[in-house]
Formats: structure tokens, C-alpha cells, sequence
């Protein structure tokens, strides 16, 4: 039979071209660049699954890379966390690389530069620099220093490594058109003076390389043949270029893709950040929070995430993802594997008048019907239970088939039962409701002959354990977080965190593990926080069973 063949996004086509021309020697090797400044987000997600995922495919190989040529931002903090991040995402390394280890070769390819003559010392300060810029139509303005002699550039680099000048007071660029079409191209910096402590090479360098004159060089040295990154880049791959060929090194290719947006979020890092650091949000890891490991405290599985990376596809234009699509492939994946429990977040008591006190017999509800191998588990009944508030009207609407005084409705894995009388307290709210059971209509062996139309959940209130939820939503309430900009505080949603400190769920989630979802049956997904005491389970909510999203808009 002929296998299905599935179209190629433009990455794979350009690799498998590259293949077939025997490019490279027909190897493929890629790398994930993170900046260890803050902790990976479901952006860089979709990133780690096009470049460890285009390896896989075509037999190649993928580094991890940590782009940390920054010294004031970067922390082992995070090269921890991303390193953590990308395993639990399923994927796993063939080298874990720093561009600080590359930092004396990358000193190298700057003095190389230097001894051709396409390099020099600037001693402007970059406000200076920046106004002799120009603009894509204006020609820039050359430096005053741009015509030093090899020798003084060669002696005044070394002194820049030596310590000698202070932070701005001297930075080398290249040498290569103030009049450049690309801005990019206009003599941009390659080092600058930072006299700080860098989480790896400690006080060793006082000068570090800018990007453009690390990630293709680190890129070059590692012979990565593709190297991926966002479509911001497509101005500076002239450079990456121009880099590669007058070093003669190397020559890696860069290839650009669109940025995953998501909606109803901020996703860089540097705002993720000032969440964080402002305390709106717990943590890094708040389960509102776009991060790997929010959304894996959020119940999120590796799976779903992979899914959603591949469902939203590669694109050379940029988009914004509802993050509902990100909400759907988590629900598909929960709704496999989750197995389904009790939970009655909004109790109402009901009496079963006519079962014996002090009775208890244990049902035999099975796990998932989705999934047969789950097994079943015993639930205690007995005569005084909780259901929720809503699944009783006082005066039922039409087509409210639930209780209501004289309905009858079926308790899941149990009974049928019927609603004779309810009791208000003084304020005229309903505070318990008295209903009989039907004795031979138990479920699996209901021989009562009687068609319910509603299955509501429940839980014995004898038996029940409380629990802490937290049930979350969008953290922005508006869709395209871009408009705003840094005034996106102004659109956080007020209900992003609701908590229900009080809810009752059956005995059998105090065996809950921590990373394991559940299905809060008619409610949702949920999973145990790491928040939980010995005395105290919290669910999250990971996502509700349906879109509630999608009817406001159908509204
Ligand atoms: P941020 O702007 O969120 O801080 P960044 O691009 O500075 O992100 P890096 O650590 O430099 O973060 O990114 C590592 C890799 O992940 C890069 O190749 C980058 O292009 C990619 N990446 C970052 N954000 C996204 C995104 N939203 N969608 C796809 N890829 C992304
Ligand atoms: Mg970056």
C-alpha cells in the first residue's frame, strides 16, 4: 500500500533538496541558540520542535546551544531550567555548547578581521555612532576613525581585552559600507567593553562578542549546515554571510521562520520578567504564564504541546494562534488518558430518604471509557451526598433534566434517583434537597426499566476529602498583546486566577500525584499543584472540558 505522503513544510523541502545535492555530505545538524536570560516559553517550543524535529527526520543531529554572550542578564538559574525544559519536552541533545567556550576562537575571527583591514577601533560614544547611522534612504556618515592603520587597530583590541578602557569608551566594527542598502550592514559593532562577571568565564573577559558576531560564527564552528531562527533575522543574514566568507570559515546557512503569537499573552522574556519580578504572577512557573513550566504546573503534557507545534505548522508570515488551539490540543490529549473523578465544587446536600443509615456500599466506576485498559475503581455511596449547586432548580426551565422537585436524574456509577422536597433557610436559599433512590437501578445491572435523561456526579459527603482549586484563565483580556506594547499591563484579566478554597472530591484523589491529570467529571482538567501539604490538595485547573471562549464570540 502507498503510504501516505504529507506535505513538506519549506524548512523540510530545502533540507530534503539539500540531501538529494549531496550537500554538506549529505548531513543535516541543527541547534536550539537559547539565551540564558530568562526561562523558556511555548515560542521557544515550537523552535525546539523544528529544529530537533528536522534533525529527527532526516537522520541528523541537534545542539544545544546557550547563546550567553550577554554577562549582565544571564544566570545558571536558567541554563538549568532550559536544560530541564527541553528533556521534559521529549527531546534530547547531541552536544550541550556555551558561546562562552568559543569566546578566545571568536576573539580569533575578530583579530583575523582586524589583519585584513575590515575592522576597526571606534572611540565614539554609540549615541554618536547611532547618529552617523542614516537611515534606509540617507547614507551614513564614516567615523572619524574608520581609516586606522591595522597595526593601531590590532594594539588598540588587545588593550580593549586587557582592561585598559572603561565600559562605551571603545568598540571594534566592522568595516564595510556606511552606504549600505541594509542598515545592518553599515560598520555594525562586533565588541563592546563590559567590565562584568559572566556566569561561566567569571572576570576573564571584560570585552563580549554583539550577537551578530557570535551566533554565526558559533554556528560556523559547531558546522551546523541549517541554522533556524525567526523571521526578525532575514535583515541580518547578509551579515551572517559576509562574516562567514571573509573568515573563510565554515559555511553554515541561516533560514528564517515565523514567530510563534500566541493571543491573550505576552511571550518575551523580558516582559515574562517584569511578571515575575512585579509579583502579578507567582513565579516563572504561575500556570498563567506562556512558560514550559508554567504550563507543565498547568497540567500541560509534553504531547500536547508537541501537537499544538505541529498543528500550527510552519509559516514565512507572521501570525497570531488563539490560544484556544492550544486549549483544544491539550483536551484531546487529557481526554485519552485522564482518568475521570468526582468533584463537586458548588456542594448541595441531598438526603437519600429511603437508603438505610450507616450504609455504605463501594461502586465500581471505571476509570476512562476512552481508555479500556484504565481499570475501575471503588467509590463510596451512602444516604448524604453533595452535587452541584447548579444540577438542582428550584423550578425547573424546560428541558432541565436534572432535579428538580418530582425529576428524576442518574447518579454517575450509581443510582437512579428521584427529588421529593427541598428545605430553604431563612434568606430563601435552598439548603438541602430529599430525594428516594430507585433500589434496582443500579448502574451496570439497572433492571428498573426507567429512561433518565440526565447523569449528574457527586460525592459521598461521609467520605469526601476537601480540596483547594484554582481554576485559571486568559492572563491578558486582549487578543493581540503586540498593539500595546509595554503598556500591556493595562490588559491584565482581573479572573485570570479564581480560587475555590473549599470543594469536596471522592477518596480515591488522595492518592494524586503530582503531574498526573484528571478529569473533574462535567467540569474539566485538572492536575495537583506542588503547592499541596500533607493536609492540603490544590488542583489546577489545566483547561474547562469545553470552549467557553469560542461561545462568548459566537454570542
Ligand atoms: P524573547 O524575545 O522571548 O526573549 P528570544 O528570541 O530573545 O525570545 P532566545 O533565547 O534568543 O529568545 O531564543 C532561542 C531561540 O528560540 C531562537 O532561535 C529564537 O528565534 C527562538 N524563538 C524565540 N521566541 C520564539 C517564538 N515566539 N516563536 C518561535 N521561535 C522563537
Ligand atoms: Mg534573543
Amino acid at each position: 500500500m502507498a503510504e501516505e505522503k504529507k506535505s513538506l513544510n519549506f524548512l523540510e523541502q530545502i533540507v530534503e533538496d539539500d540531501i538529494k545535492a549531496g550537500k554538506n555530505g549529505g548531513r543535516i545538524h541543527t541547534r536550539f541558540p537559547p539565551e540564558p536570560n530568562g526561562y523558556l516559553h511555548i515560542g521557544h517550543a515550537k523552535s525546539i520542535c523544528l529544529n530537533f524535529g528536522l534533525a529527527d527526520n532526516y537522520g541528523g543531529q541537534t545542539n544545544l546551544r546557550f547563546d550567553d554572550t550577554n554577562p549582565v542578564t544571564e544566570d545558571t538559574e536558567y541554563v538549568e531550567s532550559i536544560k530541564a525544559d527541553v528533556r521534559w519536552l521529549g527531546f534530547e541533545w547531541e552536544n550541550e555548547l556555551y558561546a562562552s567556550d568559543y569566546f578566545d576562537q571568536i576573539y580569533d575571527f575578530a583579530v583575523t578581521l582586524i589583519k585584513k583591514g575590515l575592522a576597526y577601533v571606534d572611540d565614539q560614544a554609540s549615541d554618536m555612532i547611532a547618529a552617523q547611522k542614516g537611515s534606509p534612504t540617507v547614507p551614513g556618515e564614516e567615523s572619524p576613525f574608520r581609516y586606522r592603520t591595522i597595526e593601531e587597530n590590532l594594539d588598540l583590541f588587545e588593550r580593549m581585552k586587557a582592561g585598559e578602557f572603561a565600559d562605551g569608551e571603545k568598540v571594534l566594527r566592522a568595516k564595510i559600507a556606511m552606504d549600505h542598502p541594509n542598515m545592518h550592514m553599515r560598520d555594525p559593532l562586533i565588541y563592546r567593553i563590559k567590565h562584568a562577571t559572566h556566569h561561566r568565564t567569571g572576570n576573564k573577559w571584560c570585552i563580549y562578542p554583539m550577537y551578530d558576531f557570535a551566533h554565526g560564527q558559533c554556528d560556523s564552528i559547531e558546522e551546523i549546515t541549517h541554522s533556524v531562527c525567526t523571521l526578525e533575522f532575514d535583515v541580518h543574514r547578509p551579515l551572517y554571510d559576509w562574516f562567514i566568507e571573509k573568515l573563510g570559515i565554515f559555511p553554515s546557512k541561516q533560514y528564517e521562520f515565523a514567530r510563534l503569537n500566541l493571543s491573550h499573552t505576552v511571550m518575551s522574556k523580558r516582559r515574562l520578567l517584569q511578571l515575575v519580578n512585579e509579583k502579578i504572577v507567582s513565579g516563572w512557573d504561575d500556570p498563567r504564564m506562556p512558560t514550559i513550566s508554567g504550563l507543565r504546573r498547568r497540567g500541560f503534557t509534553p504531547a500536547s504541546i508537541r501537537n499544538f507545534c505541529e498543528k500550527i505548522g510552519i509559516a514565512k508570515r507572521d501570525n497570531l494562534i488563539d490560544v484556544g488551539v492550544l486549549d483544544f490540543c491539550v483536551r484531546e490529549d487529557l481526554n485519552k488518558s485522564a482518568a475521570r473523578v468526582m468533584a463537586v465544587l458548588d456542594p448541595l446536600k441531598v438526603v437519600i430518604t429511603n437508603y438505610p443509615e450507616g450504609q455504605t456500599e463501594l461502586l465500581s466506576i471505571e476509570n476512562n471509557p476512552e481508555d479500556i485498559e484504565s481499570g475501575k475503581r471503588e467509590v463510596p455511596f451512602s444516604r448524604e451526598l453533595y452535587i452541584e449547586r447548579e444540577d438542582f432548580m428550584e423550578v425547573p426551565a424546560k428541558k432541565f433534566f436534572r432535579l428538580g422537585p418530582g425529576l428524576m436524574v442518574r447518579l454517575k456509577g450509581a443510582y437512579i434517583i428521584q427529588c421529593d422536597d427541598f428545605v430553604k433557610d431563612a434568606a430563601g436559599n435552598v439548603t438541602e434537597i430529599h430525594c428516594s433512590y430507585v433500589p434496582n437501578s443500579r448502574s451496570g445491572e439497572d433492571t428498573s426499566g426507567l429512561n433518565v435523561k440526565g447523569v449528574i456526579h457527586w460525592v459521598s459527603i461521609e467520605h469526601a476529602i476537601t480540596a483547594e482549586v484554582r481554576n485559571y484563565d486568559r492572563l491578558l483580556i486582549i487578543e493581540d498583546s503586540s498593539q500595546v506594547g509595554d503598556q500591556f499591563k493595562k490588559f491584565l484579566n482581573p479572573e485570570s486566577l479564581t480560587v475555590i478554597p473549599q470543594v469536596f472530591v471522592e477518596p480515591s484523589l488522595k492518592d494524586a500525584e503530582i503531574g498526573k491529570s484528571v478529569q473533574f467529571m462535567r467540569k474539566g482538567y485538572y492536575c495537583l499543584d506542588p503547592d499541596t501539604t500533607a493536609d492540603k490538595l490544590i488542583f489546577n485547573r489545566t483547561v474547562s472540558l469545553k470552549d467557553t471562549w469560542a461561545k462568548e464570540k459566537n454570542k
